[in-house]
């Protein structure tokens, strides 16, 4: 089968000032990356804050330029597509449903941004068609003149589905969707996503810190570590076979990795290192249990095990012998 989306040989890097009177320094937020996604599956993307994944899901998104390599959308190169052609095709849901809608629109005008944006139909039918989908994602006509201040939570992120899908786009590229939610509404924006994924044929590139959530609705999983992807894997055989150092500690800490959320971590011993300094060889070693020599100096590539992909040089026998 063929891939919807494919990103191929990925970089990032961005300049960032390091402290008065030192130079700015080169930060590789996305370093190599390979990750594709088959029309109708989910690709989860997990790992600690800092591991590139936003970055990552605003190249595929077409916010954030590569700073080499390539993304293909039906194998076409998305570097010479028009940025609104990408935009029907590829729309995003991002965390917090409080900071991206605005606090002065009505949800139907909300919802009807992306048509007027591209001049679909007249100002009635864009009416009619945003209300239809805030109906498909459980609001009813009668949220429709209200301001997102008036809403909770959980149904702002409905709006902010409600505006990624109006579009009819193939992909949605979700990051962390569910993070800034009460976990009880956590389940039904999930569900709701994967009802939706159903009845629009949607492929999803979906972006969590959270193992349980990216166990619930993706087929695939990347598992990213500064920049790189360390593990990729059917979703079953990730959870109950994982293969990576790093993978196994996320899953056997039941720790929620994202310090950004101000939840301290636990499990994997030292911090998550500076990504302007990452470690030399693996850059997973400094906190490896299972580290070995040369695991420092020479940096594991990303092998096909029969299992999934695999960086890391329990895996490689050329460094073991
Ligand atoms: Fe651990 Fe070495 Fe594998 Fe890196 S390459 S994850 S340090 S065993
Ligand atoms: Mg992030």
């Amino acid at each position: 089968m063929s891939s919807l989306i494919q990103a191929r040989g990925l970089h990032r890097t961005f300049s960032v000032n390091a402290g008065v009177f030192r130079p700015r320094q080169l930060l590789h937020a996305v370093n190599g990356v390979d990750v594709s996604v088959e029309r109708g599956g989910v690709l989860g993307i997990v790992g600690e804050s800092g591991c590139g994944k936003s970055t990552l899901a605003r190249m595929l998104l077409g916010l954030t330029p590569p700073s080499a390599g390539s993304i293909f959308l039906a194998g076409e190169d998305v570097a010479g597509m028009d940025r609104r052609a990408l935009a029907r095709r590829v729309q995003p849901v991002f965390q917090d449903p409080y900071s991206s809608l605005n606090p002065r629109r009505t949800v139907a005008s909300i919802v009807a941004f992306p048509l007027d944006v591209h001049r679909v139909g007249t100002k009635a039918q864009r009416r009619r068609q945003a209300i239809e989908m805030l109906e498909r994602v459980g609001l009813p006509a009668r949220y429709a003149d209200l301001t997102p201040g008036q809403l909770s939570g959980g149904q702002r992120q409905r709006v902010g589905i409600a505006r990624a899908l109006v579009m009819k786009p193939e992909i949605v590229v979700c990051d962390e969707p569910t993070s800034a939610l009460d976990v009880s509404v956590q389940a039904q924006i999930l569900n709701l996503l994967l009802d939706l994924r159903q009845e629009f044929n949607l492929t999803y590139v979906f972006i969590s810190h959270n193992l349980a959530v990216v166990e619930h609705i993706a087929t695939q999983v990347a598992v990213m570590y500064l920049g790189r992807v360390v593990e990729l894997a059917d979703t079953r055989t990730l959870f109950r076979d994982p293969q990576h150092p790093y993978t196994k500690a996320l899953l056997a800490s039941v720790l929620t990795p994202d310090t950004s959320l101000g939840i301290p971590e636990t499990g994997l011993g030292l911090s998550f290192p500076d990504p302007l300094h990452p470690p030399a060889g693996c850059p997973f070693h400094p906190r490896c249990p299972q580290r070995f020599a040369g695991c420092d100096q020479v940096r594991p590539e990303l092998l096909d095990t029969g299992a999934g992909r695999v960086a890391c040089h329990l895996y490689s026998n050329a460094t073991r012998q």
